[in-house]
């Protein structure tokens, strides 16, 4: 078991955890989605991550980490379908529960719903921006069944 200061952590090296905080949920249908049927294993639709969780998740996931950088990951489904807020609220629990470590952030999203206020949101806090492609436009596109928005690429 090794020590950070003074708190016995299990893990030897990072653990990284990929957080869905929109569970299943995503905006658009790649026909090829491993993960949207994962919401066929809830009775009733699976919500979105609470506040409670939220912070749960992010106390005990900095705790866990055996060095003194900690990477946040967020995944989706669509990670953009929670507001700018969440985030905010998000950063602002990893800074009360830091305890002096770095925190980074890296968002994996298919980027339909960036706009100028998540540049800026992403360039203000120095997020890494992960974005899925299938390639160009016509060849992308037909990879979506039912697309909410009518271009993805
Ligand atoms: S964009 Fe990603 S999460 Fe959304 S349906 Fe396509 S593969 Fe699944």
């Amino acid at each position: 078991m090794n020590t950070y200061d003074e708190i016995e952590i299990p893990y030897g090296s990072p653990m990284y955890i990929m957080a869905k905080p929109v569970g299943a949920h995503c905006n658009l249908q790649c026909h090829y989605c491993y993960y949207l049927e994962k919401s066929d294993l809830c009775n009733t639709p699976a919500p979105y991550m609470s506040d409670k969780t939220l912070e749960l998740f992010i106390e005990q996931y900095i705790k866990s980490q055996a060095t003194p950088e900690v990477m946040f990951i967020w995944h989706g489904g669509e990670p953009l379908l929670r507001p700018i807020s969440f985030y905010e609220r998000a950063l602002a629990l990893q800074q009360r529960y830091a305890d002096g470590r770095r925190v980074y952030n890296c968002i994996q999203t298919n980027a339909t719903l960036i706009n100028e206020r998540w540049c800026e949101f992403f360039h203000r806090h120095n997020i890494l921006v992960g974005v899925s492609i299938d390639g160009p436009q016509h060849l992308h596109n037909v990879e979506i069944l039912r697309p909410r928005s009518s271009d993805r690429a």
